[in-house]
C-alpha cells in the first residue's frame, strides 16, 4: 500500500477503534471465531461393572415458564429459581438419555428426539459418535413412558429406525393407554400430539415391541419400578452391578430444584398429579433410605447424584465427578 496522508489518516482512526493491548498489524487470525454452538454432551461413569455413557439430546426453554408449575403462583416458583442461582424468568428444560453397556447388553434409557424435535434438540447422534458407540450396536431401547421427548428418537423423521437392531422395551401400561383410540379422542389438545408420535413410532414394529410389567427384570441387572402418575404406566428402573445400584427416576421428578425441593409441586405434565406427587416421595425416600444415587431424564447434566432429605422436601446433590473409570 504507498503511504499517503489519506491512508495515514485512515490508520490511525482504525487503530483508535482497536482496543489498548491489541494490534491491528499481524496475521488476521489471531482472535478465534466463536462458534456459537455447544460441544457433545458426554460423560461415562463407573456403576460396578457396568459403564454407562450419559448422552445429552439438548434443551428447550419452556414457552410459558409460568405454566410449569401447575399449583403454585409463578413467583413461589421464581423464588425457589432464584435460591438456586438460576434464571428466573426462563426455565430450561433438558434431555438425557444414557447408554449402560452391563457387559452382556448395551442398553439405552429412553431416546430423545433424532430430527423431531424443536431447535435446541436432537444431539444424541452426535454424543454417540463421539463416544465412540454404533447405534446399530445398541441391543436393547428401554422406554419410560411415551411422551414424545423420550420415543421421538427411535424413529427419524425420514421413517427409520435409529436403532435398527434393537429390542424395544416399554411399559406394557403405556403401550395399552397410548395405543387405544378412546383415550385419544377423549384427550385435552395438549395431549393429542403425543398419541400421534406413539402412532408414527411404533405403528411400523408393533409386533416387535416387548411390553413389560412393572417391578420385573427386563435384562439381567435392570429391574423395573412402578413410577405411575407422570403418565398412566410410567415406570422408573433399579440399575444394579454387584453391589452398586443406580435408580433411574425417569420423570418422577422434573427439575430437581423445582420438584425434589418441593415433591408437591405438580408438573403440568404429570397426568394423574396426586399419583405423581406419591410416585416421587416413594422413589426419592427409597434413594434417601439405600443411599443410592439417581438418574433423571431432566436434571441438571450429566443427570447422575444423590438425594437427601431437607425440610419438607428433597435436595439433589451431584455426583463427585469420575475422573478415571
Ligand atoms: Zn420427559
Amino acid at each position: 500500500m504507498k503511504i499517503t496522508r489519506r491512508t495515514l489518516m485512515a490508520t490511525a482512526a482504525a487503530a483508535a477503534a482497536v482496543p489498548a493491548g491489541r494490534s491491528i498489524v499481524g496475521p488476521a487470525n489471531a482472535a478465534a471465531p466463536m462458534s456459537g454452538k455447544q460441544v457433545p454432551t458426554i460423560y461415562r461413569y463407573k456403576l460396578g461393572e457396568f459403564e454407562v455413557t450419559v448422552l445429552g439430546d439438548g434443551a428447550i426453554k419452556a414457552a410459558r415458564p409460568d405454566t410449569v408449575v401447575a399449583n403454585q403462583p409463578f413467583n413461589e416458583v421464581q423464588r425457589a429459581l432464584e435460591d438456586a442461582f438460576l434464571p428466573k424468568d426462563q426455565i430450561v428444560v433438558v434431555f438425557t438419555p444414557f447408554v449402560v453397556n452391563t457387559g452382556r447388553n448395551l442398553v439405552l434409557f429412553d431416546a430423545g428426539f433424532a430430527d423431531n424435535g424443536p431447535p435446541g434438540v436432537g444431539l444424541l447422534a452426535t454424543g454417540m459418535t463421539a463416544a465412540g458407540i454404533d447405534p446399530k450396536t445398541v441391543d436393547t431401547v428401554i422406554i419410560s413412558h411415551f411422551h414424545p421427548d423420550h420415543i421421538s428418537g427411535l424413529r427419524n423423521k425420514a421413517g427409520a429406525a435409529v436403532y435398527p437392531n434393537a429390542e424395544i422395551m416399554v411399559p406394557s401400561g403405556e403401550w395399552t393407554f397410548w395405543r387405544d383410540d378412546g383415550e385419544m379422542n377423549k384427550a385435552a389438545d395438549v395431549w393429542k400430539p403425543s398419541f400421534m408420535h406413539t402412532r408414527r413410532v411404533f405403528d411400523p414394529i408393533a409386533n416387535d415391541v416387548k411390553r413389560f410389567e412393572l417391578g420385573k427384570e427386563l435384562v439381567p441387572g435392570i429391574t423395573s419400578v412402578d413410577a405411575r402418575g407422570h403418565s398412566p404406566g410410567h415406570a422408573g428402573f433399579v440399575i444394579a452391578s454387584g453391589n452398586a445400584k443406580l435408580l433411574y427416576l425417569a420423570d418422577t421428578t422434573n427439575h430437581p430444584v423445582l420438584f425434589a425441593r418441593n415433591p408437591e409441586w405438580h408438573l403440568w405434565a404429570d397426568m394423574d398429579k396426586p399419583m405423581a406427587v406419591s410416585a416421587r416421595k416413594r422413589l426419592l425416600d427409597m434413594a434417601v433410605a439405600d443411599r443410592m444415587p439417581i438418574a433423571g431424564y431432566h436434571y441438571p447434566f450429566p443427570a447422575v447424584g444423590y438425594i437427601e432429605k431437607r425440610g419438607a422436601g428433597y435436595n439433589f446433590v451431584p455426583a463427585p465427578w469420575q475422573h478415571v473409570l
